[in-house]
């Protein structure tokens, strides 16, 4: 590509405002690889971002999109072993690599990590540059749908590796957008049983069936209390929250099974609360434990994806032109009785 061309991107300006503009092609730096965008995923923190309720390392005007399959278009002086047209994700997460928690290998735990697609400019645009080191080879048979689900995948890992499964138990999973059906894949293969998810939107639940949830719940449906206590007479040994909703956990909070563990894993509004009684933790022996992000569980993710474990193509339900980016960032919440994730084609 000659140096000096342009390329179309949505552009995060400012709250409630992203434009499409005309920004130059960049130019690889050494170490660093110009990614083509394939597609890139619309994730609920981009509608956070825009919505101005996730303001914390986001830098407008910035190019959003963290959710990245691209293929590799040029490289950067000493970069070996990326191929042009190689297919890829690309980890987000870059470490200050000086605090503690880069240097126990936990960039996602950075107080001031650099973020692709927050504060240097992500996927919703034709080009992107990424660290070599963050850039994560896909095989073909991964398709652009693997790559855009990389790395939300990249972060149940996280989860699944914090939840500390063992065989034998019972789990609940709390919604089934992106995450909770990532998860729902995952679990299905894991030697748990029953497997348990709710879900309000028929359309979802649907698809949570065909992922492998043994029973899919209604939370707004009457009785709902009552069947899924039915179904969990001794409680749920994991509880993993998958809708980022507080009412949601707190509603699921006395399932939890002697010895259980509750894995916070969806992202609740800042701020908000949850009642806990200690003396039921304590009596109960019970964990509550946390993920945030990819501590480098990318290329895990990959091989996941490769070998044909995640149906990426059942959670993908729409790809969108370039031009639709505000809406489909802005429809995050209305859409979800008839999308799960919604990529953008920023060729279209
Ligand atoms: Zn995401
Ligand atoms: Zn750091």
């Amino acid at each position: 590509m000659p140096p000096g061309e342009t390329m179309r991107a949505g552009v995060f300006k400012a709250v409630g405002r992203i434009t499409l503009s005309s920004l130059p092609v960049p130019v690889p730096q050494p170490g660093q690889v110009l990614l083509r965008v394939e597609a890139c995923g619309v994730c609920g923190t981009d509608n956070h971002i825009f919505a101005g309720e996730l303001t914390d390392g986001v830098h407008p005007p910035v190019v959003l999109g963290h959710e990245i399959a691209a293929r590799v278009e040029r490289v950067g002086a000493g970069v070996s072993g990326l191929a042009k047209r190689q297919l890829c994700a690309v980890d987000p997460v870059i470490g200050c690599g000086a605090c503690r928690m880069c240097h126990s290998g936990r960039p996602n735990l950075c107080a001031d990590p650099t973020v692709i697609g927050y504060k240097l400019n992500g996927g919703f645009a034709q080009y992107l540059l990424a660290p070599a080191n963050k850039v994560v080879p896909l095989a073909e048979s991964a398709g652009v749908a693997g790559g855009v689900l990389c790395e939300t995948l990249a972060c149940v890992i996280n989860g699944y590796d914090r939840l500390g499964l063992r065989a034998g138990g019972v789990a609940l999973v709390l919604g089934a957008g992106t995450v909770g059906l990532l998860w729902t894949a995952l679990l299905a293969r894991s030697p748990v049983s029953p497997l348990l998810q709710t879900e309000i939107e028929e359309f979802r639940r649907r698809k949570a069936l065909r992922m492998g949830a043994d029973v899919v719940l209604d939370p707004a449906a009457g009785g709902f209390e009552q069947s899924l206590r039915s179904q969990l007479p001794e409680g749920a040994d994991y509880i993993i929250d998958a809708t980022g909703d507080p009412s949601a956990i707190q509603q699921a909070l006395p399932l939890l099974a002697r010895g259980g563990t509750l894995l916070i894993f969806g992202v609740c509004p800042v701020g908000s609360q949850l009642r806990i009684d200690p003396f039921e933790l304590y009596n109960k022996e019970a964990r509550i434990v946390a993920s945030k992000m990819p501590p480098g569980t990318l290329a895990r993710s990959a091989r996941l994806i490769e070998s044909g474990a995640i149906p990426c193509q059942e959670i993908v339900t729409a790809t969108l032109p370039l031009s639709q980016l505000a809406r489909a960032v802005a429809s995050f919440n209305t859409w979800r009785d008839r999308q799960v994730k919604v990529a953008i084609n920023p060729w279209e």
